[in-house]
């Protein structure tokens, strides 16, 4: 928590604004998401969005949405070996509900 220098200087406000929408947030939420490192919630230097999902478009027909994360990592974590992927993978498996 606190202030950043993620906030001013690599996130369009447009673009967090469209985020918050999408995960239905907040754009102060939004903000805080990036701001905490994932890995160890250390302040993060480094915003992270991520996509799952099986085509750019959204199609409500059909039941599949495209999965939206964002989050921050830390100058540390972020040069840990495929981090990215790593995070990832807990993330959307954490959000996936079970039928
Ligand atoms: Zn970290």
């Amino acid at each position: 928590m606190g202030q950043t220098s993620i906030r001013s200087s690599l996130l369009p406000a447009e673009f967090v604004s469209l985020v918050a929408e999408q995960s239905h947030s907040t754009v102060n939420e939004v903000y805080e998401m990036f701001s905490r490192c994932a890995r160890c919630h250390q302040d993060a230097v480094f915003p992270v969005v991520a996509l799952e999902g099986e085509s750019w478009l959204v199609n409500s027909d059909s039941g599949k949405k495209l999965r939206l994360a964002v989050y921050g990592l830390c100058e540390a974590c972020a040069a840990l070996p495929d981090i990215i992927q790593t995070v990832n993978r807990e993330l959307f498996a954490e959000s996936r509900t079970p039928k």
